[in-house]
């Protein structure tokens, strides 16, 4: 049976239905919305949206503060100001990740700089970030990919002994777990987007959670959104001693927001489910690697990432891929077309046109093959779609796709060796 012709030579496609989808938004959204409107503000600080939705999150998260922000960009653009993140500091992070991870950094004219994943898990690798630590660095950003957490313990570890700030980067994580404890709530700040990709949309939109639990923490960050105005007193202060941006979020995100948090851990127990049982489907194979969730720890897959080894398998990642589609199995080779630091702005160091500024003020380099393990993850991923409106029939499909294509090419291999 798992022998059979594949779909891309003619052989007869796994999948010939679509796929599950489902309404994202529907009555308790509109309800909030037309709320939010009766106010007579769209202000986040005189209206009630922003501040309940921040409430429940903080719940949901065991959490005492945290501050919206107008995208998940933002947030971390905030978390980094709070945590005083400035000109000449070097920032250490991943190379597989949105270009939302690095903006910040930049604006604060601090250097990013790029420490190596692991191979299966594809978070940061503690040794490497180990190894890339200088006197100007001052924090690291935790990205926790594909609703996958990072190693956090030997993280955290490393940053105590360096004095380092901890910023979490759970804009794919939602409700993801690290040895029992949520993802966001285990560095000195958590930042969450609410684009219209991620696990609950408002649109665009952004929270910060604020860990250590002191106000001023919470009075700094919040102000570091709102153009450094203090509004949390009796008066508002103006009497600005720094820079910091407008990302306010506006009731409407608020609204929205409310309304989706109530759909969250429904739609991370879908996720999780799908992911792990793909997992148990496929862990078997030759040739493939699982997306690794390390045991104990608890993922909310954003999307699904496995790696073909191309030499058992004797074919491509992109012929797996394409095999695959063929099936009806949808899929895509790779997630970013390469590591981040590739991009011309890192290569050519111009982050601000006509500029070599703050990449200028440190010796950091960006040769191909800085992060080897990373540059390899992309080489070989496959990416497998994960949405919470799929049905058992599309993960089956999905498992049993897969394993004709995997087993095809090992056994056509086998023969040929
Ligand atoms: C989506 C995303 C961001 C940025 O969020 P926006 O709301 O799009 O600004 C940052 N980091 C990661 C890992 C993301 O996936």
């Amino acid at each position: 049976m798992e022998h059979e012709k594949l779909a891309i030579h003619g052989g007869k496609p796994i999948k010939t239905t679509p796929y599950g989808t489902g309404k994202r938004f529907g009555e308790d959204e509109v309800k909030q919305l037309i709320e939010a409107l009766e106010q007579n503000t769209l202000f986040y600080h005189q209206g009630t949206k922003v501040k309940t939705f921040l409430r429940e999150f903080n719940e949901l998260y065991g959490a005492k503060f945290s501050v919206a922000a107008s995208s998940g960009t933002a947030a971390i653009h905030v978390a980094l100001g709070a945590a005083g993140v400035t000109v000449g500091d070097e920032v250490i992070t991943g190379p597989i990740t949105d270009q939302g991870t690095l903006i910040g950094i930049l604006y604060q004219n601090a250097i990013p700089v790029f420490a190596d994943l692991d191979p299966h898990t594809y978070g940061l690798d503690p040794a490497s970030i180990e190894s890339r630590i200088t006197p100007r660095t001052k924090a690291i950003v935790a990205v926790h990919l594909a609703g996958n957490p990072c190693d956090m313990d030997p993280i955290l570890d490393i940053a105590r002994r360096y004095g380092l700030k901890v910023i979490e980067d759970c804009a794919q994580s939602y409700l993801c777990r690290y040895k029992g404890r949520l993802a966001g709530t285990i560095g000195d700040y958590g930042c969450f987007s609410t684009n219209d990709f991620k696990h609950i949309s408002t649109g665009d939109g952004g929270i910060v959670l604020v860990n250590s639990g002191e106000e001023a923490d919470y009075h700094r960050t919040h102000a570091f959104a709102d153009k450094n105005y203090e509004r949390l007193g009796s008066t508002v202060v103006r009497d600005l001693s720094y820079l910091a941006p407008n990302y306010r979020m506006t009731e409407l995100q608020g609204a929205v927001g409310i309304a989706q948090l109530k759909k969250l851990a429904w739609i991370c127990d879908k996720r999780n489910a799908y992911g792990d049982r793909l997992t148990a489907g496929i862990a078997d194979l030759p040739g493939i690697a699982p997306h690794r969730v390390q045991e104990g720890n608890h993922g909310t897959y954003w999307f699904y990432m496995m790696r073909v080894d191309e030499s058992t398998l004797g074919c491509t990642r992109d012929e797996f891929s394409q095999a695959l589609r063929a099936e009806g199995i949808a899929n895509g080779a790779g997630y970013i077309k390469q590591v981040v630091y590739m991009q011309p702005m890192f290569q050519n160091k111009t982050a601000y046109l006509g500029s070599r500024f703050p990449f200028e003020l440190s010796g950091v380099e960006y040769p191909q093959g800085l992060c080897p393990e990373a540059e390899a993850i992309l080489r070989t991923a496959i990416v497998i779609p994960v949405n919470e409106f799929y049905s058992d029939s599309d993960l089956e499909e999905t498992i049993r796709g897969i394993r004709k294509v995997a087993l095809h090419y090992s056994a056509e291999r086998n023969t040929v060796a």
